[in-house]
């Protein structure tokens, strides 16, 4: 086995997945982040099923998340006005979560402590040498750390991916999107998860994620076009930050959130890597995860689950490359397991959101997925990748059950304790 650690930049969701895989195994980590947790991270807050099984394989446990809000319905309001209620499966597992990026990712960096982890916080990545055996990582404090591999866990901007020369020009992210806290919310949006197709920002939309207690992630995205900035006279897509405003203002948005709904804070703005394989997924003895390697859902921006997918696959290359003499290869094994994972299912997100560029393809998306009760479950479940979004496409991940499995963790731990998810009937 490899003597030297394997250093992960960045403790948001895929590095803390990379973590916990590679400490699981008795390997070596030191995990680094240049923010002192709990941080805000600008988010929808939205897990999906797949998140929601990452986490749970980690051993990961939602109690210290006081904003853990599970949802049972997707409500999608269309162009035309016209809304469709997406029931998800009401069995004893959970679909769909919404929860406080800063409740979230402290709570899962805390579960990254419980494991044999020297965890570094405050410090970001200034450093990054080729060495004869590995690379070594100097901190903002000056602190060496010598490694076998170093895991680039550190979002759109990966700063490990500018100091390593692997940087895609001019690249800026494939979605923008803004969020902002509400409370005093007592429309539908309280209990309910809402997108709603607005015709100016097609294929992007308005969104309101249920956070318990009145309060409600409120936000929109939009795509960027061909790499032209919103609000950039070449940009089909409006100014966001005189756009937000005037979306708040519409009445069947402002009837949503209800009468007294007010912003906790200011909005705030981000962008999503939506591009896998367009940045360099490894670099010499780097392998890039979560945002820093673009893996982001073209179709809805989700990237959670892909944090924690992508997190978990360049750990278990690390772990399965570990004997090889010279300690090398998990670049290869890396880059393979993440495509045969990941890249039929973008393409298959790139194809439908050209259908939702226009007004009169979102119309027909909607109604489509709204023609009968199978269709409603089925597109809910699919959505929220409880499968996986080209799995038709992919005979290879076909499997007994695969369009009815269990979602993840107890709905009810408290009523049945021993009975844990996947083990339902
Ligand atoms: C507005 C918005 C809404 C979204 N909504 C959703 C949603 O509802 N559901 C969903 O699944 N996805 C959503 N996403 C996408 C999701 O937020 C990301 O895909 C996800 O956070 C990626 O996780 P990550 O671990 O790769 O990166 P991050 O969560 O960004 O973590 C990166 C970490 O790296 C650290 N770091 C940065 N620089 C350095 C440095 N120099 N040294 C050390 N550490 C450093 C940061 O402090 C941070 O902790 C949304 C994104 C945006 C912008």
């Amino acid at each position: 086995m490899q003597t030297e650690p394997t250093v992960i930049i960045g403790a948001g969701p895929a590095g803390c997945s990379a973590a916990i895989t590679l400490a699981r195994s008795g390997a070596r980590v030191a995990l680094v982040d240049k923010a002192t947790f709990p941080r805000d991270k600008i988010c929808g807050d939205g897990l999906t099923t797949s998140a929601l099984r990452e986490l749970e394989a980690l051993g990961f446990r939602p109690d210290g998340v006081p904003s853990w809000t599970p949802v049972d319905d997707v409500v999608v309001r269309s162009p035309s006005g016209n809304s469709v209620r997406f029931p998800l499966p009401r069995d004893r597992s959970l679909h769909a979560v919404v929860a406080r990026r800063e409740q979230l990712d402290a709570a899962l960096l805390d579960h990254a402590r419980t494991f044999d982890i020297e965890v570094i916080e405050g410090e970001g990545i200034a450093e990054l040498e080729r060495t004869s055996h590995g690379v070594a990582v100097t901190t903002s404090t000056g602190r060496r750390i010598d490694a076998g591999y170093v895991v680039a866990a550190d979002g759109m901007w990966s700063p490990t991916r500018k100091l390593a020369g692997d940087v895609l020009p001019k690249y800026r992210g494939d979605w923008h999107a803004f969020r902002q806290y509400f409370t005093g919310v007592t429309g539908p949006a309280a209990t309910e998860l809402w997108v709603s197709f607005e015709a100016d920002i097609l294929p992007g939309y308005f969104w309101s994620f249920p956070l318990g207690d009145g309060r409600a992630n409120v936000g929109f995205g939009i795509m960027r076009h061909d790499g032209v900035a919103p609000g950039n006279k070449l940009s089909r897509v409006p100014d966001m930050a005189r756009t937000w405003p005037a979306l708040l203002e519409r009445p069947h948005i402002r009837e949503l959130l209800g009468p007294d709904a007010t912003p906790e804070s200011p909005h705030r703005a981000w962008p999503i890597p939506a591009r896998i394989g367009g940045p360099a997924l490894t670099g010499d003895r780097v392998l890039y995860v979560g945002d820093a390697a673009a893996v982001g859902d073209p179709l809805t921006g989700e990237g959670i689950g892909q944090a924690l997918i992508t997190g978990r696959l360049a750990a278990e290359s690390i772990l399965g490359t570990a004997h090889h003499p010279a300690g090398r290869g998990a670049e290869a094994a890396y880059e393979a397991a993440a495509r045969a994972s990941l890249v039929a299912d973008h393409r298959m997100s790139v194809t439908l959101s050209r259908a939702l560029t226009h007004r009169k393809g979102a119309r027909a998306a909607i109604a489509l997925a709204g023609l009968s009760g199978w269709t409603r479950r089925n597109f809910a479940r699919w959505l929220f990748e409880d499968y996986p979004r080209a799995l038709l496409a992919t005979p290879r991940r076909w499997r007994r059950g695969m369009f009815t499995p269990d979602g993840a963790y107890d709905r009810h731990p408290e009523t049945d304790p021993k009975e844990p998810a996947g083990q339902r009937s």
